[in-house]
């Protein structure tokens, strides 16, 4: 491709809407463009390493013994209907309507859809497992679309899901993937790890997310320092303290005026957060939920979600529910004569002594507290665990790290194939429902994700895998007639050889032409300038500040080194 040909329109300034490296670069270096908010139009630059992306997944999953399909991306409700899901996904579904008033949306996601192709085209044990996936577009109306297509609202996902006539071989199925999703994260330049996910209260007999560790990521990771363990912190239990025994003490009700938060509280009973448990409401569906925990822990709500079975909505209560269940103002809630529908109680909670909870009376705090005792609610790991509480494999402390989630491993074991009704017959023409497994790899978030990993205070800095194009050819002065011609020589020479060339043959000084390759992130450049007299050009590598002057004719065998070197064919 010849750069004066190209639409590629590169920004000195930072956009003042991004907020991140990859997304800054990403506009910078013209790979995509804006449109409405999390919502991107790929440029010619971007659309190619979106493509290389693709390319990769394709070969690692067809590799693996996937089959590529294609499903639509607009979707009838009643499918969504009979899982059960169009209520569940809420508003970050969009919806519409056809001319007939028929409701459709534009697919979030495809497990209905893969289980409904399923139930009309397996019929026997005979074409299991099957593996079947797709690359498309997803939607999905984000609550808060943000750092560019890290979270968007439309972006392009591979998608598989997975047939089994067991557990025993979705377990095969469900290996297979992990093992190609490393695969495919490796060649694509990423380093990252795989955590034990939550599978929600429906169960799922496993599930692990592909973590890149960032500063930027919305997860969090709890892992282990010693051993191998690593969990996102929804899922990862928390130890309960012990706390050292006391004799029980008389239950006392303070006065606490004005006293509302732990802190004040804290100052309060000179003492420390460790003596408090807290008692916070939530409104979840139509039920009211009380969770208790220690006064310097968080609730962590899946966890809570979890335990109740599942559910659609999940909100701290608002002051007139609050009021309702402690007959006070908030700040005083306590499980003493509270009236909700479930009240939870951390099994930290339940091994403490002589702790401070509020008296569910507007000015008052109970002292000297003791489960068992005094109250009674369903006792279970209900908090997030933070640094410094013990691996559940080995005992030693976890650590806790921010990551963004690239890909997801589920399995979902008969969830979907029941309630649909997606079944096969066995070796003994018993009618069983399949057991399915689903794959997700988010592309653009991988392309993005890839830009935090790899950048310099220049731009984007591709792995050769991905990389739009591979190598950059430059004349250094346009006016020059050699220098052009030999450019144009090595350049037609690449590209016979099967390379990814660009010439940058636009009338542009050389420095501002190294600028653009620089931000683009081209992984090789060639310098065609002066030297060329005495039969001398120039290679750099863009994760290099090194330049090397080679013999005109010693290039190509430097281009395929560096190809070798990085295991990527010519
Ligand atoms: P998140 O927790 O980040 O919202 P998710 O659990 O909703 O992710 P999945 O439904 O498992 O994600 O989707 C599979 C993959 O699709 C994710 O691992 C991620 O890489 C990608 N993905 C999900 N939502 C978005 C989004 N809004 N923008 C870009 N990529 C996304
Ligand atoms: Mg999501």
């Amino acid at each position: 491709m010849r750069l004066s040909n190209m639409l590629i329109s590169t920004l000195r300034e930072v956009p003042a809407e991004a907020e991140i490296v990859s997304h800054q670069l990403m506009l910078r270096a013209g790979m995509m463009r804006k449109m409405a908010s999390g919502i991107y139009n790929f440029m010619p630059l971007g659309l190619r390493v979106i493509k290389k992306i693709e390319d990769i997944i394709r070969e690692e999953m067809d590799k693996a013994g996937a089959q590529e399909f294609l499903a639509s991306a607009i979707l009838p409700s009643e499918l969504w209907k009979e899982s059960g899901r169009w209520e569940v996904f809420g508003p970050e579904m969009f919806k519409l309507k056809d001319r007939n008033e028929r409701e459709f949306c534009l697919g979030p996601t495809h497990e209905e859809v893969f289980t409904d192709i399923a139930r009309n085209e397996i019929k026997s044990y005979k074409q299991l497992p099957l593996n079947l996936y797709q690359i498309q577009t997803k939607y999905r109306d984000e609550r808060r679309p943000r750092f560019g297509v890290m979270r968007s609202r439309e972006f392009i996902m591979k998608d598989a899901y997975s047939f089994d006539k067991d557990y025993e071989s979705l377990d095969k199925s469900y290996n297979t993937m992990y093992g190609t999703y490393y695969n495919i994260f490796k060649r694509c330049g990423l380093s990252c790890q795989s955590v034990e996910a939550d599978s929600g209260a429906m169960g799922g007999s496993g599930s692990a997310e592909f973590m890149v560790k960032s500063e930027i990521g919305e997860d969090e990771i709890a892992f282990c320092t010693a051993c191998e363990y690593a969990a996102n912190v929804e899922k990862a239990p928390s130890t309960a303290a012990v706390s050292e025994a006391e004799d029980l003490k008389p239950i006392t009700k303070e006065a606490t005026p004005n006293i509302k938060t732990i802190d004040q509280l804290v100052q309060f009973f000179k003492t420390t957060p460790e003596k408090f448990a807290k008692t916070l409401i939530y409104k979840v569906d139509d039920k009211v939920v009380a969770v208790m925990v220690r006064g310097d822990r968080e609730v962590n709500e899946v966890k809570v979600i979890n335990i109740l079975g599942g559910a659609v909505s999940f909100e701290m209560a608002d002051e007139k529910v609050v009021r309702e269940a402690t007959s006070a103002e908030i700040g005083f809630a306590g499980p003493l004569g509270i009236k909700v529908d479930t009240l939870l109680v951390d099994e930290e909670v339940s091994k403490m002594y002589n702790f401070i909870i509020g008296a569910n009376d507007t000015g008052y705090h109970y002292i000297n507290a003791n489960y068992g005792r005094d109250f009674e609610g369903r006792v279970g790991d209900f908090r997030r665990v933070v640094e410094g509480d013990k691996c559940p494999k080995c005992g030693k402390s976890l650590t806790v790290a921010r990551g963004v989630e690239v890909g997801h491993i589920f399995k979902l074991g008969t969830k979907y194939s029941e309630t649909m009704g997606a079944q096969f017959q066995d070796e003994n023409g018993e009618n069983k429902p399949l057991v399915m497994g689903c794959y997700g790899i988010g592309i653009n978030r991988t392309m993005a994700t890839v830009i935090e990993q790899n950048h310099d205070e220049n731009g984007i800095v591709w792995p050769l895998s991905i990389a739009p194009y591979q190598v950059i050819v430059i004349p250094a002065v346009m006016k020059d007639e050699d220098q052009v011609k030999t450019a144009e020589e090595i350049y037609d020479k690449l590209k016979s050889m099967g390379v990814e060339a660009i010439l940058d043959d636009r009338n542009e000084r050389a420095g501002v032409k190294f600028k653009d390759a620089d931000l683009i992130g081209i992984p090789m450049r060639i310098t065609v300038g002066k030297k060329i007299q005495e039969g001398k050009i120039e290679f750099k590598l863009r994760e290099s500040s090194d330049i090397e002057v080679l013999e005109l004719e010693d290039i190509y065998n430097k281009v395929k080194a560096e190809f070798e070197k990085k295991g990527i064919r010519v």
